[in-house]
């Protein structure tokens, strides 16, 4: 069975136009973000929550949005919804920064630190630091990550010392690979970056790592945490992220964020959720051992390699990608492919699903013997 693309990829983002010279060049040459959407009973290609937000909770949400006055702006910068934030985090409400998902927050960032100057990251990485690196035009540096997917500590040091400013990117556990570093690998980078650089920790997928930067982040005024309800909240299709950093800090990303950029709609939602994060905590930890279970399953593979991994999702080293994509794609899997990025030859990266859905990853994947 064949599943079929529910749109066709864009055009080619080649730079050839000529006739939008009016458009900056940094624009015109980055490439538009790599995803086509393909439908499949088994979706597990972006690392989404395999269930939704909880009945009883929409049903919440729903009576609240029931009553919502949609005449009226929402507030101006979330002052609501960033309390909220602060109380389930314990963190200052000053140094807290909502916007409609955390990929807002990269943007917003890099136009704070990157623009006219450096972003600093790892090779392979989330593809988006270097996209909006490229977008602003900013000087992007990425050092290749170890074989082993930990964080190059003595080349990322050498680069915050030979000088900013600017800002880094440091992803906990990394993705696309999951690994997650020695906390004192994090603190050795983290310290490298001095006055001259903003220093950022996304923890997108920290629930699944069983291990925080809070304290870290806390430590020095140039600092920020990035955190999103798109993961472990379940909540993809709200868009909502947040920043936790100094407010000295919070408030100059602040002025870069639109006024009223988070809707009401999307506080109302929120707001239950923070109100009812059991239900989270419960799915995180379910995720967590349904990935120690597939990892293990997967241990002795007799042709894949199956990545250790810290977050909802692992990397599959395969021989042969485009056979092994196209062959779970005939099950009805969908994952996606990171082959094309750098030290990821071969590679699958697959989400963690139902326990169901986990066990016809593992069906398929057992019956490969060569
Ligand atoms: C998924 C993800 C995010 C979250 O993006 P949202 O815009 O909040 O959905 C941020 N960083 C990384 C590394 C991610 O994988």
């Amino acid at each position: 069975m064949l599943y079929n693309l529910k749109m066709t990829p864009p055009v080619s983002s080649s730079p050839s136009v000529t006739s939008l010279s009016g458009v900056r060049g940094a624009v015109q040459r980055t490439p538009t973000y790599p995803f086509t959407p393909v439908d499949a009973p088994i979706k597990l290609d972006q690392n989404e929550s395999p269930l939704d937000f909880p009945e009883e909770l929409r049903a919440l949400a729903l009576a609240r949005l029931a009553r919502q006055p949609l005449n009226r702006y929402p507030d101006l910068h979330a002052d609501t919804l960033r309390a909220q934030i602060a109380a389930f985090e314990g963190w200052d409400p000053e140094g807290v920064v909502v916007t409609p998902g955390s990929n807002v927050l990269i943007k917003v960032l890099t136009e704070m630190a990157g623009l006219d100057q450096r972003v600093l990251s790892v090779r392979p990485n989330f593809s988006l630091y270097g996209l909006e690196a490229s977008l602003l035009g900013a000087g992007l540096t990425e050092v290749p990550l170890n074989p082993d997917f930990s964080l190059p500590v003595a080349g990322l040091v050498r680069e915050l010392g030979a000088g900013g400013p600017g800002l880094l990117f440091v992803t906990q556990p990394h993705a696309p690979t999951g690994h997650l570093d020695a906390e004192a690998d994090v603190r050795t980078v983290l310290d490298a970056a001095g006055d001259g650089w903003i220093a950022v920790l996304d923890e997108a997928y920290h629930q699944f790592a069983g291990r925080d930067g809070r304290k870290a982040v806390r430590a020095r005024p140039n600092r920020v945490s990035l955190r999103t309800f798109s993961k472990a909240w379940g909540l993809a299709g709200l868009r909502l992220g947040y920043a936790l950093a100094a407010p000295e800090l919070a408030q100059n990303l602040q002025k870069l964020v639109s006024p009223f950029n988070v809707s009401a709609l999307v506080t109302a939602v929120a707001g239950v959720a923070l109100e009812h994060p059991q239900y989270m905590v419960e799915r995180a930890a379910q995720t967590v051992q349904e990935r120690e279970r597939v990892l293990a399953a997967l241990a002795n593979h007799p042709v894949y390699t199956a990545v250790a991994s810290k977050a909802n999702f692992f990397l599959l080293r395969t021989p042969d990608a485009d056979a092994a994509y196209a062959y779970l794609l005939s099950r009805g899997i969908l994952v996606r492919r990171q082959d094309k990025l750098p030290g990821l030859s071969g590679c699958l990266r697959v989400s963690i699903g139902t326990p169901a859905e986990n066990g016809a990853v593992l069906s398929a994947l057992l019956e490969i013997r060569s």
